[in-house]
């Protein structure tokens, strides 16, 4: 396969040539967020210079533009989850996608005795959300334990999974370790019980691509600022018969098809839950970072970052008094790990004093944490654009770094 070609690549996003503390700048913090290529910068850009306007009022030239752009981003995102158009509801990310469903779909289905069940692996997204509805409907809130190394214990899965579960909802890819679940084993589990699932695909999306038939998921959520767009926009696909008989999230504007002072009707899908003016612009931005991403060859990002995992796996197992957190064979190109004797924050900013920005601590997974017993970790989370220079970079300065330590 043909590397992809870095120079070139490193240079269509400007932020990857700054410098931090005047070092180079290794960014190493993908998962929190990715950088954005030249063209989604130049998309928004244009878009508040020659479009910019309210949607859906059909009243003017620029109106009917904004609704064109906004309903071309739609378009792009359906095709690139293979949905339709229909299933699409913009959002202002992850987060709130699951609160949508856990609200709507949960809070109008769940009742005593039903069950919810999530993983160990969980962001705070896909916990916290459903506590709250289970605490309201008095369902149960259950999890799927980890194994040894991490990764999912599914040894229990039958009766994890059981006719009192009727919602699944589990992260594709854990942002805080790196580690790719066994999704397609829980939805035909679910599946095979009639439950309903949901996947948090926030990590899974910048890194290989996410067919929603082929997962045969019923809903599925991102973001689009980890998928190399703007942060403020996001995607929750649902499936269209299960959303046509969900309550509407939140109300008011556009998602109404008439209203009296008395009560009023919702209009049809994606706007039924999308209240209020969308961010436009953002939705543009992410239709342009997908345009982005299917203009590069996938395969060969893929092995690139198969590549990085592997070379940043051997410097790490090399390093002594390093511990790899979730060393797993199924993995993204992520580490996260802890140092001998040394708090995650103080290696973080040891890193950070000589250019190399990682991230530390708990990493909004504190229930996962508590499980292994660690107060967080040190995360290096990688995207294409990264360079093994990059892991070099990191190990000298995780040497020095362990020399103050
Ligand atoms: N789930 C996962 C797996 C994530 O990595 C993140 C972001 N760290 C979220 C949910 C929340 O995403 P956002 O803050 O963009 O809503």
């Amino acid at each position: 396969l043909p590397a992809p070609n870095l120079d070139a690549l490193r240079a269509t996003f400007p932020i990857l040539a700054s410098e931090a503390y005047g070092k180079p700048l290794v960014y190493l913090d993908n998962a929190a967020t990715t950088q954005k290529p030249r063209a989604v910068i130049e998309a928004i850009e244009h878009y508040y210079l020659h479009t910019n306007s309210n949607v859906h009022r059909g009243a003017h030239y620029l109106g009917d533009l904004a609704t064109a752009a906004l309903e071309d981003a739609r378009e792009k995102v359906a095709a690139f989850l293979n949905a339709r158009r229909e299933e699409v509801i913009w959002t202002r990310g992850t987060t709130e996608g699951i609160n949508l469903v856990a609200h709507s779909f949960g809070g109008s289905q769940l009742k005593a005795g039903d069950e919810v069940l999530i993983s160990s692996l969980e962001h705070h997204a896909n916990i916290v959300p459903w506590q709250q509805v289970c605490a309201r409907t008095g369902a149960t809130l259950r999890v799927i334990p980890l194994a040894a190394d991490a990764s999912l214990d599914l040894s229990n899965l039958d009766a994890l999974i059981n006719e009192r579960t009727r919602i699944v909802a589990v992260v594709h890819v854990s942002n805080a370790l790196g580690v790719i679940n066994p999704v397609a084993e829980i939805i035909r589990r679910a599946r095979a019980v009639g439950a309903t699932v949901l996947l948090d695909a926030a990590q899974a999306v910048a890194h290989f691509p996410v067919d929603v038939q082929a997962l045969d998921c019923d809903f599925l959520v991102f973001s689009g600022h980890k998928l190399f767009g703007p942060t403020g926009i996001g995607v929750l696909y649902g499936r269209q018969a299960l959303l046509e008989t969900m309550p509407p999230y939140q109300t008011g504007g556009e998602m109404i098809e008439t209203v009296t002072f008395e009560a009023s009707t919702w209009n049809q899908l994606p706007y039924k839950f999308e209240a209020g003016t969308p961010h436009i612009a953002g939705a543009v931005g992410l239709g342009a970072a997908i345009d982005w991403l299917n203009a590069q060859d996938r395969q060969a990002f893929l092995a690139h970052e198969e590549d990085l995992r592997d070379y940043v796996t051997e410097r790490a197992r090399a390093f002594p008094g390093l511990r790899i957190i979730g060393d797993t064979p199924s993995k993204v190109a992520t580490l996260s790990f802890l140092l001998d004797g040394a708090h995650p924050n103080d290696v973080g900013t040891l890193l950070d004093q000589q250019g190399v920005a990682v991230r530390t601590g708990h990493h909004c997974t504190m229930p996962l944490m508590n499980l292994l017993g660690i107060p967080g970790t040190v995360r290096a989370s990688f995207a294409p654009y990264n360079r093994r220079d990059d892991i070099d970079r990191l190990f000298t300065a995780l040497e020095k770094a362990a020399k103050f330590l």
